[in-house]
């Protein structure tokens, strides 16, 4: 009696759920028919089922779905926004006509806000990773000068380039941020080569974001706005906006870049005769706190670190120096940023596009990276061509960052596991002995299908010919680790806990880490990510900027050593730079470990 009581009460419970469930998802769907939010077409057909697969198979478009590790990235907290601006009160503080005009700073001191306008500016900090409150003040439009070296404007022209669909995920992105780089395109981009600007909401929470953006967007005929209704991470709502795209070529964006004048047409320019060049801009930094534009170096080169598959950037090495005979030629990089390119529709297919089962943010790009080379590509920055994006000032912001890094990392070992071959070894998942979860790559099998499919050079060819340069730990020229003969007990460590910190000697420990010494076949000295520097005669750890071939050395006949000057233990066990005489005390041991790589340029040798 007792358990048919339970079972009915059970059945009453569901028939309550089925039946609060169903009319829950009407009335959703009638209010969003009725606030006139467009709803992706193929989205409307599914609308009553909220699976998370299914939406993953509308997002991508993909059958393949089932086999692909598919993740919901979780929803966002409904807050309110923090205010605006007091305008009257911050008129009569600062002087706020044409603030930030022209891409120029905007500095305003907190301090001299009366409490609640403090109070705004701190929770409108809090909530972007940036100074929201300074930015709403400069603004949805501003002016910018056009920044880029002399002979810029007359190189590019944009006639008989192909046209462009714009894509720009975003999830609670700041008004003023997303406006502005949308009113940027608008102003600096002659508008022939601008097929359509999809703007993807995955999964915002701000109010502001539905209705008032709809509005406000009416003015920009080409500009259409499709929505995730759950958070799909960036790759997935990249895919769900591609969905939508239909010129040839399709430029992705960060929802907080500025578009300089003069942006869109060197980054054209490549692909309207090469389908398989894919082009980023330089990448200027918005400033979080002022919103000043700093125009960065013009040449600067993207790299992947290992072990952990992260990117950098880099000075560029002496063979692209060489490679490049104009200062206005575009630069080779091994590795883009990812936030910020250009690709051919044709050329993204023939890639298969993002993985589906890559969850929220990071290793997208390196993916990119690695089979835009190795699959017959290349990717190269015109100089001409600049983009500003705001670097956040923490990256748990708005709520959705928290497992972001863990996600970045399971979808590097996506990236290791179908694209590196042997390499993968160098991928920390796979180097250390303790398999973490957060490493976990998923099913991969249709990847590498895909790979397969593509026909592919193999990732040994983009290491001898692409990244010659690279820092493998315990694949260098030399590698293992350093003693001295004057202290045989003793090994050169690096001394990581402390940048810019002297090497020193420690009782050798036999564990890698700081002890780990690789030369690259540049002849850079690489432990942990530092090198090992010379400056004004002193030996010092310098923070990863091997790969540009900046401190050089030579290891011979025992001796680590640059200009004559060598590597030695001093009497009180200090590591200094010496003339070099070969006495016992610059005598070094270091295992050999394999020829130099043939396509690598010292910079004596260009
Ligand atoms: N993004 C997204 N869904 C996510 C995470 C990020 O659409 O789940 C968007 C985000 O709004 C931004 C872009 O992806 O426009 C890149 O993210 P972010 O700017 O945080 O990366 P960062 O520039 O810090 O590398
Ligand atoms: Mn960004």
């Amino acid at each position: 009696m007792s358990r048919f009581r339970q079972r009915l009460s059970v059945y009453l419970l569901a028939l309550v759920f089925v039946w609060g469930g169903t009319s829950w998802l009407f009335l959703m769907w009638t209010q969003l028919e009725s606030e006139g939010i467009s709803l992706p077409r193929k989205a409307q057909r599914h609308a009553g089922d909220n699976m998370l697969k299914e939406e993953y198979r509308i997002a991508t478009g993909r059958d393949d779905v089932d086999n692909a590790t598919v993740v919901f990235r979780g929803d966002l907290p409904p807050e309110p926004m923090p205010n605006e601006p007091d305008f009257d009160v911050v008129r009569q503080l600062f002087n706020i006509t044409n603030a930030g005009d022209g891409g120029i700073a905007f500095n305003l001191d907190p301090q001299k806000l009366p409490l609640e306008e403090q109070k705004k500016y701190q929770l409108a900090f809090r909530k972007n990773a940036m100074n929201e409150y300074a930015s709403n003040i400069i603004g949805v439009r501003r002016r910018l000068r056009d920044p880029r070296l002399e002979g810029c404007a007359e190189r590019y022209s944009s006639a008989g380039l192909p046209q462009t669909s714009i894509i720009i995920c975003f999830v609670n992105e700041a008004w003023s941020t997303l406006l502005r780089l949308v009113h940027s395109i608008h102003d600096n981009t002659p508008p022939h080569l601008v097929k359509e600007v999809i703007l993807v909401d995955d999964g915002s929470s701000w109010d502001f974001l539905g209705k008032p953006l709809d509005a406000y967007m009416t003015r920009f005929p080409k500009v259409q706005i499709v929505r995730a209704r759950r958070g799909l991470g960036l790759m997935v709502a990249r895919t769900l906006g591609y969905n939508y795209t239909t010129a040839p070529v399709i430029t992705f964006l960060d929802s907080h870049c500025e578009c300089f004048p003069g942006w869109l047409e060197p980054l054209l320019t490549p692909l309207a005769t090469d389908p398989k060049v894919v082009t980023t801009p330089c990448i200027d930094g918005i400033d979080k706190n002022h919103f000043g534009i700093g125009v960065g170096p013009d040449v600067m080169v993207g790299v992947v670190e290992f072990p952990t598959l992260q990117f950098g950037w880099r000075i560029e090495p002496p063979r692209e120096k060489k490679r490049r005979n104009s200062k206005l030629e575009h630069v080779r990089s091994p590795a883009m940023a990812g936030g910020l390119f250009s690709i051919t529709r044709e050329f993204f297919d023939l890639l298969g596009g993002f993985d589906p089962g890559m969850k929220i943010w990071g290793g997208e790009n390196i993916e990119m990276s690695f089979k835009i080379w190795m699959c017959g590509g290349r990717i190269e920055t015109p100089i001409c061509s600049r983009v500003g994006h705001v670097f956040h000032s923490h990256n748990s912001y708005q709520g959705l960052r928290s497992g972001t890094f863990a996600a970045g990392d399971a979808n590097n070992a996506r990236v290791a596991e179908v694209w590196m071959d042997d390499y993968k070894k160098y991928f920390n998942h796979f180097s250390s002995k303790v398999r973490e979860t957060r490493y976990i790559p998923g099913d991969v099998s249709e990847r590498q299908k895909l790979r397969e499919r593509i026909g592919c050079k193999a990732f040994s060819w983009y290491i001898e010919n692409v990244y010659p340069e690279v820092a493998l730990p315990g694949d260098g020229i030399y590698s293992g680790e350093i003693r001295n003969e004057a202290f045989p007990k003793l090994c050169l460590d690096m001394m990581t806990s402390k940048e810019g910190g002297h090497p020193t000697m420690f009782g050798c420990h036999g564990q890698g880490g700081a002890q780990l010494f690789d030369m690259t076949d540049l002849g850079e000295i690489v432990s942990l990510n530092r090198c090992l520097a010379r400056v004004h005669g002193g030996v010092f750890n310098q923070k990863s900027n091997w790969g540009s071939g900046q401190h050089v050395w030579d290891f011979k006949d025992k001796l680590i050593q640059r200009n004559n000057k060598c590597l030695t233990v001093n009497a009180t066990r200090h590591v200094v730079m010496e003339k070099c005489t070969g006495k016992t005390s610059q005598r070094w041991s270091w295992n050999y470990h394999r020829p130099r790589r043939k396509n690598v340029l010292r910079i004596d040798e260009i």
